[in-house]
């Protein structure tokens, strides 16, 4: 069963193609890595398919239906099912509110999205988030008093905090200094091991090949290669 379903996409900034005919499937459970030099497209088509950008032409579809853009970004989800089919997604610079605690950051999503705000109940589940990337002991601290992998985790805790059945990662540990990069790596890994469907946009080859069951290859906003990272140590 497919999670997500990327047809023929096309997205043109100015005079550029920047997303050139992109097909892709990302089955549910399983995980894709995209790679590639820097301005062939890997942000714009992450953020095309978390509705961040819209398209110019083609489809993409999630969990089977269609997402159908609005006034040129908005993703209308007409469809109920679609409503509660939800995309997570972690940036490079992880972007915490520096005013608010650990806690009060991963909660402030699903406080402002639920319609029926039990505080306590999404308390309680932001509180499990973030021990699962191992932060729940610094969840009264505040950003400016962690580092940049803590952060970053608790950006990967804010995204989950909202319950997404896909998660989106633009290059997560591109910021962090050298030592703090497998940290990340290693709560990515986890959730891979949990079966959360992931799309992640890496420099980490290493890691890669040892979490994808796909490695994507872009150049110029096209995908030159989509290999099972498995027969690619084979045939080396
Ligand atoms: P990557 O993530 O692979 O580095 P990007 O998706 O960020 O690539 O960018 C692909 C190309 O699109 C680049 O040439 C970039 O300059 C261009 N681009 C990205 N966002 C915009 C935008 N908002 N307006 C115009 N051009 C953009
Ligand atoms: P990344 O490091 O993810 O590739 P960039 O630094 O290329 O991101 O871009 C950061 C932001 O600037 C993005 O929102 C992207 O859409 C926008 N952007 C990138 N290139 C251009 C451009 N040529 N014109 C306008 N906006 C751009």
């Amino acid at each position: 069963k497919i999670a997500l379903e990327l047809k023929n996409v096309k997205k043109v900034f100015g005079n550029t193609l920047v997303l050139n005919d992109i097909s892709l499937s990302v089955p549910w459970g399983k995980v894709i890595s995209i790679i590639g030099p820097s301005g062939s497209g890997k942000s714009t088509l992450l953020r095309s398919i978390n509705g961040l950008e819209s398209i110019d032409t083609g489809d993409i579809e999630m969990g089977g239906l269609p997402f159908m853009f609005k006034n040129n970004n908005k993703i209308k989800k007409s469809n109920k099912k679609l409503q509660v089919l939800k995309i997570g997604m972690v940036f490079q610079s992880y972007n915490l509110f520096p005013h608010k605690t650990v806690l009060e950051n991963v909660m402030l999503a699903p406080l402002y999205h639920k319609k029926n705000k039990d505080q306590e109940l999404i308390r309680i589940h932001a509180l499990a988030m973030l021990e699962k990337v191992g932060m729940l002991i610094h969840a009264n601290k505040y950003p400016h008093q962690l580092s940049g992998g803590q952060q970053q985790r608790v950006a990967i805790a804010r995204a989950l905090a909202i319950q997404p059945s896909i998660m989106l990662f633009d290059e997560p540990t591109s910021a962090l200094d050298p030592e703090l990069v497998q940290e990340v790596l290693k709560v990515i890994k986890e959730l891979s091991n949990e079966g959360m469907t992931m799309i992640i946009v890496t420099h980490e080859m290493k890691f890669a090949f040892e979490v994808s069951d796909r490695i994507v290859f872009m150049e110029s906003g096209q995908i030159i290669y989509n290999e099972d990272p498995q027969q690619m140590k084979k045939t080396q």
